[in-house]
């Protein structure tokens, strides 16, 4: 069948046509199932076609699809900030909803821009990120980005009042004899040091993603490393952003991963498990000290969006969130993930190509290298994880593959990120396909 589409191969093998779904499983145009073990990047939380969530839409579209945000709120939009800043951990104060992660990531770019105008410190323009991350792909996020294989081709056209740091990366990171103490340390120095080099009252913030996504797979910093950086930033004037996109929302067992940090953001932005994947719908939540800045200052935020707060996407996430909250999810994602990393231990321990298993809840990665644990990365042009994510489709598995992008240093892996309704069968199905995947691609390759 040609494709007119441009998102995906205009050349090429086509790719599967999606036609309905239910749970976990993901049927295609010639009756194929497919078990959603990624969620797509991590999105769908609560599984497809969830007769709560399916309901709440069709109620809203009835009711009210769309009204502008310059002219209009709405129940949706306004019972779900409650929902999310109104009885929320953590000092948050305001919601704005977007499209998705880029756009929450541009609009939280501006929106710590305007605290700082509004609160009288016009040259804080610099924002530092990490080298090992990824915070979308629309310029101002690109450039945020230390994702290189995402940023190379359009370097020239990125702003460049941007520069990156070492990542918190405890798996390939570590100094020799180095231990988390001593790393974060280290890390907490060269933030320091990188403060000083872009000059006094010059940055604007600190951002990072709280478990890194996509980029390095599932990898939580080491102990401590949060709370250090906040100090830096704190002692510099600087705000602190969160890039919870792929790992808020649940997905590492808490609502947000940052509780599981000892740290509070002054912005933080979710997006994939906010909506599920039911509508496309990000979030900036923004503390009190900077909601604060902006109600006593011009009153409004200078940005918008054509679908800001679109309601038919708010009651979506509203709906999410709410049976994430009512069927105790969270247990749920507790449980499935201890269960899937003993599972992918077993499965994988020794496993001469798989150099590490790790994760937080239902966010997890298997790191493939030719050694195993301590050896070497795959060659990149084998493009091994591409491979398995290719032999796990035509097994009947969908996992995400990722790539070695920080420094040449850590190599492929796959993420696995099932909904949080995930039952044990459901772990062991998926683990049992990864496994078969992996053996037969590790087996062409070497
Ligand atoms: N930030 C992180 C951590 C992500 O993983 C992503 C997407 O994968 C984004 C931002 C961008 O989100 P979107 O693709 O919805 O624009």
């Amino acid at each position: 069948m040609t494709s007119h589409v441009l998102h995906r191969r205009l050349s090429g093998p086509p790719i599967p046509r999606a036609v309905s779904a239910s749970g976990l499983i993901i049927t295609d145009s010639d009756g194929r199932e497919v078990i959603d073990a990624s969620g797509g990047a991590a999105v769908s939380c609560l599984g497809h076609g969830h007769p709560r969530v399916v309901d709440a839409i069709c109620r809203q579209a009835g009711k009210l699809a769309y009204a502008h945000n310059s002219f209009f709120t709405s129940e949706p939009a306004e019972e779900l900030a409650d929902l999310l800043v109104g009885h929320a951990p953590g000092n948050l104060a305001t919601a704005c909803f977007v499209a998705g992660g880029s756009e929450a990531m541009e609009t939280a770019l501006k929106l710590v821009r305007q605290y700082h105008l509004e609160t009288g410190q016009p040259d804080r323009v610099h924002f530092i990120a990490r080298r090992q991350s990824y915070h979308g792909n629309s310029l101002g996020a690109l450039a945020l980005s230390g994702n290189v294989a995402r940023r190379a081709a359009y370097a020239p056209m990125l702003p460049r009042n941007f520069s990156h740091v070492s990542p918190a990366d405890p798996v390939h990171g570590r100094l020799a004899g180095e231990d988390d103490a001593a790393m974060v340390a280290r890390l907490a120095a060269e933030l320091e040091a990188e403060f000083e080099r872009v000059g006094p009252g010059r940055v604007a913030a600190f951002c990072a993603e709280t478990v890194v996504g996509a980029t390095a797979g599932a990898l939580a910093a080491p102990a401590g490393y949060f709370a250090a950086i906040r100090r830096v930033c704190d002692r510099h004037g600087a705000l602190l952003v969160l890039d919870e996109v792929m790992c808020g929302m649940g997905r590492t067992g808490t609502t947000h991963a940052w509780e599981q940090e000892a740290v509070t953001p002054d912005v933080q932005i979710v997006a994939k498990g906010l909506g599920g994947g039911y509508q496309p719908i990000g979030a900036v939540l923004a503390g009190a000290r900077v909601a604060q800045a902006i109600a006593n200052g011009s009153g409004s935020l200078m940005h918008g969006f054509t679908y800001m707060g679109h309601p038919l996407a708010c009651a979506a996430a509203l709906a999410v969130q709410r049976v994430i909250a009512e069927d105790r999810l969270l247990d749920n994602v507790g449980a499935m993930g201890s269960l899937l990393m003993r599972t992918l231990s077993d499965r994988f321990g020794g496993h001469p190509r798989v150099a590490d298993i790790r994760g937080r809840g239902l966010l997890v990665a298997v790191e493939l290298g030719i050694d195993g644990p301590g050896g070497v990365p795959f060659a990149p042009a084998a493009k091994v994880a591409d491979r398995i994510k290719a032999r796990a489709m035509e097994l009947g598995l969908a996992c995400y593959p990722g790539a070695g992008t920080i420094d040449g240093v850590n190599g492929d892996h796959v993420l696995l990120a099932p909904p949080y309704i995930a039952q044990a069968d459901d772990i062991a199905r998926i683990v049992e396909r990864l496994g078969e995947a992996v053996d037969s691609v590790c087996r062409e390759v070497v």
